[in-house]
């Protein structure tokens, strides 16, 4: 494709998207196809020559959107929303034609400087206390971009993990790293995203959930009492995943009772976000972050209903040094002139390549800005509100649990089954799509409301849908659901399919689309389980026993103790890494622009994570190290502290610098955190 060419097929696809979503209703929301569908509309081989380009745009629809969930749809209630829109498109448009890969400030600075802004931008949209933004210049507190929540979760608890495993070597030096590690615990409710199980899992940390109270909500005393417990068992409490929003029914975990806790038993507290993030732009859902302030790291996804398409995931920490003493890393080759004065994202993530996402986010942030944008949730908010009042007023249903922003769960009355047949016949229409999830043992639809576009008028036909699907099982005239599923491309198959397919009875079905995300659900049976039983007769037996058809099957986290008894668990070492600790100095730390910060921090016996254990205990042997080579400049206005041998530099309100002589004659500033070296003319 020459360029010309280019500019005429990029304005088709333009027009192609703009079509697609504004005809979206006429589309299946879920599509009805098998595994393996695909298989059979392509070639097995990759074309030899070059094909029109017409020709591939023509099997979009014939073998790309049969298989298509519209996420974008109206009817799409599924899930958390994973919106787009126009700017947000445009914006990752533009980012892929430059597509940098900036995970220095050198190998794009662009890139990263936006990023710095719009997230401070977005934190002060959102109410984040100063201390999470960049411009804070007391803190070494910033904001990122990272892909997922996933990975906002699992990088904060190894970040965490390593401060605590340092933390508790301070004081204990007789153990070895991997032992620590062996004993450190985290917690979440039992409401939480099954990311932080996972997080837990491949972090090689316990995990211990929570029972949620009555609203869905973890409790000060539920966390204080599992801490109490783990102490008195030998255990280190370490982190706290507490979730605003939970992916169940869209519960709040109390922050006010929990934040207090987390910072006088040394608890890192990390607050997930996910979905809920997006309300706080509104003031009047801010309650549900009251306590926030005690969080050491807040994470939340534009990509999910703030119209930000994925990947966007906001992430923002009050100490970055937590960061980047986990994560740096720093090769020759990665180097450049600036390392030191500017921010090198790739010490705030796992991946080193990252995309030029800020792009996207500060499009929409413009474009709409920030009061279209709380009319958007607002708008969201009122339209899952009338749905409620819908299913309130019938009285074959129940609302189990309290309807916070955009989602609602509800249920018929009765036994279980009932509610899952009714969400298995209306997502086999096509016409809706809503997912289950298990609340305190009740089988529940999660109705979302997601698309921008979603109108009264929609829900009143969603509404109607529901009813009428109910009705119709009632009376057993299952022959007409026939008639009700929606007319696609692919209707002949489903046709075909539905002679083979008893779906009322399929309770593969059901599951496949149960969310695995609360624990009490059931969970997808991956075969990569089966390793964590000896005996694979047993386990086959274990999860085909009918009993489990109405039951959760609940793999993790018990199955898990099997695997911490062969002491897998514990086969983490990172005393390779922390031999490096004595030598600092080789350990090129690219450090962001808060290189004075972390001095700061370093020297201040602890940075803004208020741990019970005496930090100063750290500082003072690592200080020892240092004596000789050190001497502090201490400013006459500074953040408070005890610098040993400083002096003032009298510059008001200046920052304090460490410096050392360079061999080579010049003066030399490091950080004692990751070793950062900085050479200067002068001081
Ligand atoms: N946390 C919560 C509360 C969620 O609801 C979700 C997904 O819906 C996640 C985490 C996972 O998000 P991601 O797919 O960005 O990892």
């Amino acid at each position: 494709m020459d360029f010309e060419q280019y500019r005429k097929h990029g304005k088709e696809m333009v027009d192609y998207i703009a079509d697609y979503l504004q005809n979206i209703r006429e589309r299946r929301v879920l599509p009805n196809v098998k595994p393996g569908y695909m298989r059979h509309l392509v070639p097995d081989h990759a074309p030899q020559m070059g094909e029109d380009w017409n020709q591939i745009m023509d099997d979009v629809e014939r073998v790309i959107m049969p298989g298509i969930t519209h996420w974008q749809s109206p009817y799409m209630h599924a899930y958390f929303p994973a919106l787009n829109s126009f700017p947000s498109l445009l914006g990752d448009m533009l980012s892929d034609a430059i597509n940098c890969i900036g995970f220095t400030w050198a190998s794009s600075p662009a890139a990263t400087e936006l990023e710095t802004i719009v997230m401070d931008w977005l934190g002060k949209m959102i109410g984040l206390p100063s201390e999470f933004l960049h411009s804070n210049k007391q803190t070494m507190g910033g904001g990122v971009i990272q892909t997922t929540a996933s990975d906002c979760t699992f990088v904060t608890l190894l970040a965490a993990r390593s401060d605590a495993i340092r933390r508790y070597r301070a004081n204990n030096n007789d153990l070895e790293d991997a032992e620590v590690n062996a004993r450190l615990v985290a917690y979440c409710s039992d409401q939480a995203h099954s990311s932080v199980e996972k997080a837990g899992l491949i972090g090689l940390v316990k995990m211990r959930f929570l029972p949620s109270d009555e609203n869905l909500s973890l409790r000060g005393s539920t966390l204080q009492k599992a801490i109490d417990e783990d102490l008195q068992a030998g255990l280190i409490p370490f982190y706290l995943c507490a979730t605003l929003g939970t992916t169940g029914a869209c519960a709040f975990d109390n922050l006010k009772e929990i934040g207090p806790i987390c910072d006088a038993e040394g608890v890192w507290m990390h607050i997930d976000a996910a979905y809920a993030g997006t309300a706080f732009l509104c003031p009047e859902y801010r309650k549900f972050m009251l306590g926030v302030e005690h969080a050491q790291s807040f994470a939340f996804n534009p990509s999910k209903w703030m119209m930000v398409h994925f990947d966007c995931s906001a992430m923002w920490v009050k100490n970055s040094g937590a960061l980047h003493k986990t994560f740096n890393v720093d090769p020759l080759y990665l180097k450049h002139e600036n390392s030191g004065a500017a921010i090198d994202y790739m010490h705030w993530q796992i991946a080193l390549s990252r995309r030029f996402r800020a792009l996207k986010l500060w499009f929409v942030i413009r474009s709409f800005g920030v009061e279209g944008l709380q009319k958007h949730v607002r708008e969201g908010v009122r339209l899952a509100q009338y749905f409620e009042d819908k299913v309130r007023k019938d009285d074959r249903f129940d609302l189990p649990a309290v309807r916070n922003l955009g989602m609602v769960v509800f249920r018929l009355k009765g036994d279980n089954a009932k509610t899952e047949e009714l969400l298995q016949a209306i997502n086999r229409s096509g016409k809706l799509h809503m997912v289950p999830a298990s609340i305190k043992g009740n089988y529940v639809i999660r109705f979302t409301v997601t698309s921008q576009y979603t109108t009264e008028k929609d829900i009143d036909r969603d509404w109607e849908i529901i009813q009428k699907t109910h009705a119709r099982l009632e009376s057993e005239e299952t022959d007409l659901l026939e008639d009700e599923v929606f007319e696609d491309v692919h209707a002949k198959e489903v046709a075909k399919d539905k002679e083979k397919t008893t779906w009322r009875k399929s309770r593969e079905f059901g599951m496949s689309l149960v969310l695995s995300n609360v624990p009490m659900s059931p969970k997808v049976v991956n075969g990569s389980y089966a390793a964590f039983f000896d005996n694979m007769v047993e386990f086959a037996k274990e999860i085909t026993r009918t009993d489990y058809a109405e039951k959760p099957i609940r793999l993790s986290p018990r199955r898990r103790i099997h695997l911490r008894d062969q002491s897998k668990q514990q086969s983490l070492d990172i005393a390779p890494l922390y031999a490096n600790r004595n030598h600092p100095f080789f350990k090129q730390g690219s450090l962001d622009s808060k290189v004075e910060e972390i001095l700061e921090s370093y020297s201040n016996g602890g940075y803004s994570i208020k741990y019970p254990q005496d930090l100063s205990a750290l500082a003072e042997t690592e200080q020892e190290e240092f004596t000789d080579t050190i001497r502090v400049v201490v400013p006459t206005k500074g953040i408070a502290g005890k610098y040993d041998g400083g002096k003032s530099n009298g510059e008001a309100g200046g920052k304090m610098r460490v410096q050392t002589r360079d061999a080579s004659n010049g003066v030399r500033l490091f950080c004692k955190h990751c070793g950062h070296v900085v050479d200067v003319d002068e001081i």
